[in-house]
């Protein structure tokens, strides 16, 4: 149902068979017996737990190990991080650049096993596989780019901790490390604990494309490991991509031991709205509504949570959505029928199916589709509601809230999105330019989607990021996020 099925021109088209059946051999070169193993650089010290990944859609399958690091590996991470950024940071931005652009060749020649691994670790659908190894190339060359055209007029901050979330465990592991190491800073980078292969994998690739080992280090484990890391007193900054609440966490930390001149970068949660109106084309609405809220099992940030209707033609659309749900299929994330794949693990299964059981016991179910028992699958469910007010959390998974409006209230249902505080994305259907117009000045977005879904930013031409809640500005693939990772050249050296 959802998607774009090809990497690029040097990818793989999963449309066409013969296509398919070399990716599907390749990816059973990744299954199976194979263990993914990865240990923690020696010269961090003693290694922490040693923690076993498993597959969201089969929980039996035992994906591989890493080994995590300690608050003392981490303080070491730091300190090593500092000695290498010394190096690598007077080499000139092409040089830099050079690297990333390599990477950016090795993810495309390693990109079966890297759908692979997003399938199993993370239990990516294959076509959002193909979509976050395409973004993940894409920054990596749009930052090199980007590194060019900036020069060196000004200086790097240093060893910038990068903390990245789960649900696009490459691409935004790979986006935040790229942009940090091609401005000329070293890395200490924390993935999260549910996705640590897949940073090891991207690690070991650009180490492989030319970025030394002491300028981009690794650091697996838990929360305890991410807030290890914020609170070295000598960080450059921090680039954080995940909750609200963990970036206000950090936000604090760095207030307490960084110097005042640190950058946090935090590009966090949302509670996302689209609003349908009586002139938009009701079949293209439900693909895009079906995609934002849906797609990625709802684990996105820009996701969907929040449909308002236009009464007028509400029954209409209500009974075609409910029809595309029944369409779609929810199961193993490597099946090509498959729309909607396992969320990430047991915990969120069981936060997620919670809320929906709660909001069923009120009597607020409109419509909901089976998924598998086994594996940690959720049903998509559509409740309704009275509006976005009635919203208390944004609920990372497969679940959409309804609400219709009347059409003189339609300023009123943008006023409340904003008043939610959050800021991240914002959908229009509609064919009345002047109405394009009027709300995409009223709301308060990073990005803002008119008659087409809501999810999938392409690097360098939609950047993205959010305000209020939703983040700290500085659009992910736009020409405002790499100047972040500088500062202006200190005093001593200008004179
Ligand atoms: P999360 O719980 O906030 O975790 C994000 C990262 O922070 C993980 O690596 C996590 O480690 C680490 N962490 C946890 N506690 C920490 C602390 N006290 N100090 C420092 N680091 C700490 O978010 P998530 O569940 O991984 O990801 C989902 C969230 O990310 C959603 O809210 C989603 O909207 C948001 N998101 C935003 C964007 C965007 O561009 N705006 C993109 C993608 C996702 P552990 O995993 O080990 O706990």
């Amino acid at each position: 149902l959802f998607g774009d099925k090809r990497l690029n021109a040097k990818g793989w088209d999963i449309t066409d068979p013969v296509e398919f059946a070399a990716l599907d051999a390749a990816r059973s070169k990744f299954s199976g017996d194979y263990k993914w193993n990865f240990a923690l650089d020696a010269a961090l010290g003693e290694k922490g737990t040693v923690q076993k990944l498993v597959n969201p859609a089969n929980p039996q399958d035992h994906v591989g190990e890493i080994a995590n690091a300690t608050p003392a590996a981490v303080a070491k991470a730091v300190e090593l991080a500092a000695k290498g950024q010394k190096t690598w940071g007077t080499k000139a931005p092409s040089e830099r650049a050079a690297a990333l652009r390599k990477a950016a060749d090795l993810y495309e020649e390693h990109a079966a096993e890297l759908f692979a691994l997003a399938s199993r670790e993370a239990g990516k659908s294959l076509l959002d596989g193909i979509a976050e190894v395409r973004e993940a190339v894409d920054f990596l060359r749009f930052y090199a780019n980007e590194a060019e055209r900036l020069g060196e007029q000004d200086d790097a901050r240093g060893v910038i901790g990068c903390i990245s979330p789960w649900n696009f465990p490459l691409a935004i592991f790979t986006g935040q490390v790229a942009a940090a190491l091609v401005a000329g800073n070293a890395v200490v980078a924390k993935p999260a604990e549910q996705s640590p292969l897949m940073g090891a994998r991207a690690v070991e690739l650009l180490h492989e494309a030319g970025v030394p080992k002491d300028a981009l280090i690794l650091v697996p484990g838990a929360g305890d490991i991410g807030a290890a890391l914020t609170s070295q007193p000598n960080l450059g900054g921090v680039c954080f991509t995940g909750s609200t609440e963990v970036a206000k966490l950090i936000d604090k930390q760095l207030a307490k031991t960084a110097d005042s001149d640190a950058m946090l970068i935090a590009e966090t949660g949302g509670l996302n709205a689209m609003i349908v109106d009586s002139t938009a084309l009701p079949e293209q609405a439900i693909r895009d509504i079906l995609a934002s809220s849906f797609q990625s099992a709802g684990q996105r940030c820009s996701a969907l949570r929040m449909l308002y209707v236009q009464e007028d033609v509400a029954d209409h659309v209500l009974e075609m959505l409910y029809g595309g749900l029944d369409a779609m299929q929810v199961g193993n994330p490597w099946d090509l029928a498959t729309d909607v794949g396992p969320v990430i693990d047991a915990e969120a299964q069981k936060d997620i199916s919670d809320y929906c059981a709660t909001l069923t016991n009120e009597g607020r179910l409109l419509k909901k589709i089976n998924a598998p028992k086994e594996g940690h699958f959720v049903e998509p469910h559509i409740f309704k509601v009275s509006g976005i007010e009635e919203l208390e959390r944004e609920v990372f998974g497969p679940v959409l809230h309804v609400a219709t409006f009347k059409a003189r209230d339609i300023n009123k249902v943008v006023d409340a999105v904003n008043a939610k505080g959050f800021g991240l994305t914002f959908g229009l259907h509609t064919r009345m330019d002047n109405r394009v117009e009027a709300i995409g000045k009223r709301i308060k977005v990073g990005n803002f989607y008119v008659n087409r879904n809501q999810i999938g930013a392409i690097v360098g031409s939609q950047p993205f990021g959010g305000e209020g809640f939703s983040g700290t500005g500085p659009k992910a693939g736009g020409p405002n996020y790499l100047p972040r990772f500088r500062v202006a050249k200190r005093a001593h050296e200008i004179a």
